[in-house]
């Protein structure tokens, strides 16, 4: 009996789960990471301690599951996208922390980017907007900014990649330099139209080719893990960043298929299948995880705080004691009494793009309650995945029918109903919400011959609850054109 092990490197822990054929989760490990602030508005991880947490929980998930590495037919990667690691070939010691996607230091060269009219070069290349969350003005920070480093770099001593190509590269004993094609398309300097480095921003940004790695198909085989690590070699067979993990673990891998995943943030994507739809509405463009031949297109759009707002009741407004709490509360009124909460904490994304728009909480009356605040503030959630959904809709050309959801706050039944009601389409929960670690054990699964094909895998794909809409038309037109007006009232 042979098992999947998913090794989930996130930005606030790293997990490794034992999937059994069956696509269920046997044992876990989890390790916190350690979140470093060097100053406003920057973030770092310590790469070692990336490591150390991957080989620590990958040793605890076979010894909660009983099993060796003998046991593991293959592992699959996911990660958080974007972060940034530079590191010596010869010894895989980073020259600097970890750049992590929140890191805002190189927001103002971005800026300047924008200014000087490089943005749709930069789009029409990449599919991505020039900003500092992606990879490429990371790695010209380090470059520019740890002594002797560019010099290296041209000397061929340097490698960059993303944590995936981190931990491929650790766990095969410095011998395999790769990546994929999701990861690779978070980096800004990856044309996704021609799937090579894009020699024109690797002049832009000053960044020498030789630091680059391999790209493959997620679903590949990357390499063995060194023997010495686990007890025998395991094959590296499927890799991908988190979002396209989870659209793969969700099975969206036909043209029109939309997951959303309610975390932190929210992230909405579609597969726009072999074509790469160009957004007029803020969206970005980028690459799907496959397992053969030429990846799959992706629309993606993100909503910044979306669980993040339900924590806000929690921990600022003390509102509420828990998060789950926020279902009961909000049932407790037959709706949110005519007041909007629009939490634009930072800023509003697709398909506003206001950085400067800030909160607000519009129709409060005398009569207005706690539980109404929270109603609506689970509300603004759905609205706000409501506006993507719409974005996307117009730029593909695609009607949404149903949405796959899974994420903290998808377990949120209120949510999940209202989130159906606005939409007016089916939204489907499936019984393992989390999806992005099977993902990955999916594309492991499949390029290993431990799965035979995705419609195998669908079987393990049960849903544990289908919301369907239950709104009249008028309501639902009046309640968008309220929160419409909301908005309008945050926009700056
Ligand atoms: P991340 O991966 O971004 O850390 P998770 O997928 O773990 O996020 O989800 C955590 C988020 O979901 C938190 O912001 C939390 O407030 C929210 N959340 C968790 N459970 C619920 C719930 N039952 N109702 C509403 N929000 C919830």
């Amino acid at each position: 009996m042979k098992y999947i092990l998913a090794i989930d490197q996130g930005t606030t822990s790293t997990r490794a789960i034992i999937f059994g054929k069956n696509g269920k989760a046997s044992a876990c490990a989890q390790r916190e990471l350690q979140q470093i602030y060097p100053c406003p508005g920057w973030v770092e991880h310590s790469p070692k301690d990336i490591i150390a947490s991957v080989m620590a929980v990958t040793s605890e998930a076979l010894s909660r599951a009983d099993i060796t590495a003998e046991d593991v037919a293959a592992i699959g990667i996911t990660n958080q996208r974007e972060t940034t690691v530079v590191w010596d070939k010869t010894n895989g010691k980073p020259i600097y922390n970890a750049i992590v996607w929140q890191c805002r230091r190189t927001a103002d060269y971005c800026e300047k980017l924008r200014k000087e009219g490089f943005s749709e070069k930069i789009y029409n290349k990449t599919g991505l907007v020039a900003d500092a969350y992606f990879s490429a003005t990371k790695i010209k920070w380090i470059l520019d900014n740890v002594d002797g480093a560019r010099e290296r770099a041209e000397r061929g001593e340097l490698a960059f990649g993303t944590i995936d190509a981190f931990i491929i590269w650790h766990l095969t004993g410095g011998k395999v330099f790769a990546t994929d094609y999701t990861n690779a398309s978070r980096t800004m300097l990856y044309n996704i139209h021609t799937l090579k480095w894009d020699r024109e921003l690797l002049r832009l940004f000053d960044i020498p080719s030789e630091m680059l790695p391999e790209v493959y198909e997620s679903g590949h085989n990357y390499g063995n893990t060194n023997p010495a690590l686990f007890g025998a070699a395991i094959p590296i067979c499927g890799v991908a960043g988190d979002q396209q993990s989870a659209l793969f673990g969700q099975l969206c891998i036909n043209k029109g298929d939309v997951k959303n995943t309610y975390g932190t943030g929210c992230f909405l994507l579609m597969n726009t299948g072999k074509k790469a739809v160009k957004s007029q509405n803020g969206l970005v463009t980028t690459l799907a995880a496959c397992t053969s031949g030429k990846p799959d297109y992706v629309l993606e759009g993100s909503v910044f705080a979306g669980g993040a707002a339900v924590q806000w009741l929690r921990d600022e407004l003390r509102i509420i004691s828990s998060a789950e709490k926020s279902e009961t509360l909000a049932l407790k009124v037959k709706d949110s009494g005519g007041v909007y909460v629009v939490p634009a904490f930072t800023g509003l994304g697709a398909p506003y793009w206001d950085p400067e728009a800030r909160g607000t909480i519009t129709g409060i009356t005398r009569g207005t309650s706690r539980e109404h605040i929270v109603r609506a503030t689970l509300e603004s959630i759905a609205y706000e995945v409501c506006d993507l959904v719409e974005a996307m809709e117009k730029d593909s050309g695609i009607n949404i029918t149903r949405l796959a959801v899974d994420g903290g706050a998808s377990a949120n039944n209120f949510l999940m109903q209202f989130q159906s009601d606005i939409l007016n389409c089916e939204v489907v929960r499936p019984a393992t919400i989390e999806t992005t670690a099977l993902g990955a054990a999916f594309l492991a699964g499949i390029t290993a011959g431990y799965w035979q094909s995705t419609e195998e895998l669908n079987k393990n794909l049960t849903a544990e609850r289908i919301f369907s809409p239950n709104m009249p038309q008028l309501t639902r037109i009046s309640m968008l054109s309220g929160w419409r007006k909301a908005v309008n009232k945050t926009l700056t």
